[in-house]
């Protein structure tokens, strides 16, 4: 079974459909933008007297200002996620220093964030490396929630990978919202999202 064949109902296919749109319309729209105030300002620009002696300055400023939205809209992340549903093969923390203020990094300011990435193998055998999500390190912080061989679901522009649940499991977790719910429920009492069939084996 491929990915595209998984038997999601269609509001979640549609959530993660409009997931996909998000971001694209973002960056149309701040591309728009960069070249609407490129038109307006450009006879300006190169006529001020420091920019028509360096006019590569001026052709910088305007590239950066074009590349900008591929930072700001998540159109890169976009392209990277992915809806699958797979089962665990490791689950591996990755420690980082990083600091409150990135401009200026200090003792002080640095802490430690954890990354969990899995290896989740999907239903045509393939394993790939899923970065689930990073988080600030703190005390007793429970990084053993994913263990190998769980049966792991994630759909596409959600910020969870929930652990599908077994047939003794009661609960399970919302893929969209999160929010625990029991499994016998068709809809998430949250965010209203349908809970998929395999959820609870109907
Ligand atoms: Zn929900």
């Amino acid at each position: 079974m491929k990915n595209n064949e998984l038997n999601l109902p269609a509001d979640l296919k549609k959530f993660a459909r409009v997931s996909k749109l998000k971001p694209v319309l973002v960056f149309v729209l701040c591309e728009i933008t960069a070249v609407l105030f490129f038109l307006l300002t450009k006879d300006f620009m190169y006529n001020t007297e420091y920019i028509a002696k360096y006019k590569i300055i001026g052709h910088a400023f305007y590239v950066i200002l074009f590349i900008i939205p591929l930072f700001i809209s998540g159109i890169r992340q976009a392209f990277s996620d992915k809806t699958y549903i797979g089962t665990v093969e490791k689950v591996k923390v990755s420690t980082t220093q990083d600091y409150q203020r990135s401009f200026k990094p200090t003792i002080d300011t640095g802490y430690k964030r954890n990354t969990i990435y899995l290896f989740v193998r999907d239903q045509n055998g393939d394993v790939e490396k899923r970065k689930v999500y990073t988080t600030r390190s703190m005390d007793n912080q429970e990084l053993d929630y994913f263990k190998a061989g769980d049966k792991v679901f994630h759909i596409y522009g959600s910020k969870y990978t929930v652990i599908v649940p077994t047939p003794s499991d009661t609960m399970a977790q919302c893929a969209v919202c999160g929010i625990t719910t029991d499994i016998k429920e068709e809809y998430c009492h949250k965010c209203g999202y349908t809970l998929p069939s395999f959820f609870s084996g109907k």
